[in-house]
């Protein structure tokens, strides 16, 4: 329902988490029964996630903290696929724990694909239609060792409406957004950017701003910003300026 992506270049600290738990509570009027967030530092990934409202999640961060990363993302779900529980909340994990991703929307092809991970061993921790997801990025990574090649090998697989983000441990400046059928706006920052399934997601840091394109694929960096049409191709995002009062 919610989604928040950050990337900045200073050294590990609290800041991406930080700004990932704010960008969440200001898309909370959409509206969500569960919350979760990943953050990327220099010796891994490292997740939470609970059912029920924002405040779940932050008791579960109080108890045990997430080290201080370089990356984050974070998401609101309002379920369509699984109950809301804690284990159907996203981030969902690959199963070596190395990569992460969230998602808005519905995966229409999600029970061919699992069917097909089942066969080749996978093992799901999930109801969601999301967790294929993970499970293909993280084979399709094992083969390109580049989480945009891999992001854009999976969605070429992938039916129904979907916003994406995703992170891996061997990319800790990096996060790889992709759109189909639903919103993903990157925000421009200054030694920083920002994903927000909605501009509320990092208003209170940048109002410049890049609107994706359909089946675009995105690679944030704290310095770069790079958007990729469905073949790879560069393409370029529609650049506006937020005016209106946060
Ligand atoms: N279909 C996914 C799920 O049920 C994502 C729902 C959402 O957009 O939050 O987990």
């Amino acid at each position: 329902c919610g989604i928040v992506g950050y990337v900045g270049s200073a050294a590990p600290s609290n800041r991406p988490l930080e700004v990932t738990m704010e960008g969440l509570a200001r898309l909370e009027y959409r509206g969500y029964d569960s919350a979760g967030v990943a953050v990327v530092t220099p010796d891994g990934l490292a997740s939470a996630k609970r059912a029920g409202k924002l405040g779940n999640l932050r008791e579960t961060l109080e108890a045990e903290p997430l080290p201080a990363g370089t990356v984050a993302i974070g998401h609101t779900r309002w379920a369509t696929h699984g109950a809301p529980t804690d284990l159907n909340a996203h981030p969902h994990l690959s199963e070596d724990g190395r990569l992460a991703v969230i998602h808005n929307g519905i995966i229409e092809n999600f029970q061919t694909l699992k069917v097909e991970l089942l066969d080749a061993g996978v093992s799901f921790q999930s109801e969601t239609d999301t967790e294929v997801v993970a499970h293909l990025l993280a084979r399709a990574y094992a083969e390109s060792e580049d989480l945009t090649s891999a992001m854009l090998a999976v969605t070429r697989r992938l039916e129904g409406a979907y916003t994406l983000l995703a992170v891996h441990a061997a990319e800790p400046g990096t996060v790889v957004g992709a759109r189909r059928n639903s919103p993903l706006v990157i925000g421009l920052g200054d030694g920083e950017n920002f994903l927000g399934s909605d501009v509320a997601a990092f208003i209170s840091h940048t109002r410049e701003a890049l609107e994706m394109g359909q089946d675009q694929v995105v690679t944030i960096t704290a310095d770069d910003v790079r958007v990729v049409d469905a073949d790879g191709n560069p393409a370029e995002g529609r650049r506006f300026t937020v005016d209106w009062d946060a």
